[in-house]
């Protein structure tokens, strides 16, 4: 264990009035900047726990605090579903939340209203199965000065790519996250897009300890900043399964692949045949299903359509 001192918090959430519910915070270090790493607002992604006490152990904190939340989400954690058991909804789509709502609407407030003195909030999200890199995702809608300073903060994390994420072009569904919500009231914020526990590795563990380590340090010197880096910026193009079978993955990340390049295939149950499944653009592969079985209609691969 580590001797760094961990102060404990609990935000609490009544729920129905008959029972309350606990979101523990761990809080190490003091003053400014105040950084918040939370995992867990989908309780079956647990890659952002598993990263904390590594976190904790390697992070040096000359001056800054920092803020774990490793399970947001608590009850969808424990019975491992993406949605709020109690209400069935899906706790980052529904920010800022609602004090007099449901389970989840009171969550949401909660945790919006504990998450709006910090300067920067990190909140983890896991892609399951997927083989993929460590992926920042940059909230776009945002006035342009504030849009300036994410940019800087997710360059100094220093993820593999940057996915721009554009609500107003189409991706709509994604409305409603912590994420934006915190950003329409200027608190620098981003996602990042890590594998599944069981198929993260060593460098990008590090890769992660290392850019939040950044993150503080850029916060507490920015001139000493490289603005140069260039992180890939992409715009997401799935691929998805044409049948109901086995995906065999025939590409791996960071590949570059033409529009219409085979990325995998597919073995359908009707006779067992075999399907390919191409790219649906072209750029590098930033998402890859491990061989595994889907249903049709299922994402299998996302290739990053290189916007900037
Ligand atoms: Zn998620």
């Amino acid at each position: 264990m580590t001797k760094r001192i961990l102060r404990q918090k609990n935000l609490t959430i009544e729920n129905n009035g008959l029972s309350s519910l606990s979101v523990n915070v761990f809080i190490t270090g003091q003053g400014s900047p105040k950084i918040a790493v939370i995992n867990g607002l989908h309780g079956l992604e647990r890659t952002g726990a598993y990263l904390m006490p590594k976190l904790l152990g390697e992070l040096k904190l000359k001056s800054g605090t920092v803020a774990f939340i490793p399970f947001a989400n608590p009850s969808s954690a424990e019975r491992n579903t993406r949605l709020t058991p109690e209400d069935n909804q899906d706790l980052n789509r529904i920010f800022p939340g609602n004090k007099n709502g449901t389970l989840s609407f009171r969550l949401a407030a909660a945790l919006f209203d504990y998450l709006k003195d910090f300067d920067v909030v990190i909140d983890i999200h896991t892609f399951p199965k997927m083989d993929m890199p460590i992926i920042g995702v940059f909230f776009a809608n945002i006035e342009n000065g504030l849009r300036q300073k994410l940019l800087y903060v997710l360059k100094a994390f220093n993820p593999d790519f940057i996915w721009k994420l554009d609500i107003e072009k189409g991706e709509t569904a994604k409305a409603g996250s912590l994420i934006e919500a915190l950003l329409k009231i200027g608190v620098l914020a981003f996602s990042v897009e890590t594998p599944d526990v069981e198929i993260i590795n060593e460098n990008q563990e590090r890769r992660f300890v290392k850019g939040v380590q950044n993150l503080i340090e850029v916060l507490l010197k920015p001139e000493s900043f490289n603005t140069q880096r260039k992180i890939l910026i992409i715009a997401r193009q799935p691929s998805l399964a044409t049948s109901t079978g086995f995906f065999v993955p025939k590409k791996t990340i960071f590949q570059k692949v033409k529009k219409g390049e085979v990325v995998g295939k597919i073995i359908n149950l009707n006779g067992f045949e075999t399907e390919t499944v191409r790219a649906t653009a072209a750029g590098p592969i930033v998402f890859i299903l491990k061989k595994t079985f889907v249903f049709t209609g299922e994402r299998v691969a996302i290739v990053g359509n290189i916007v900037e």
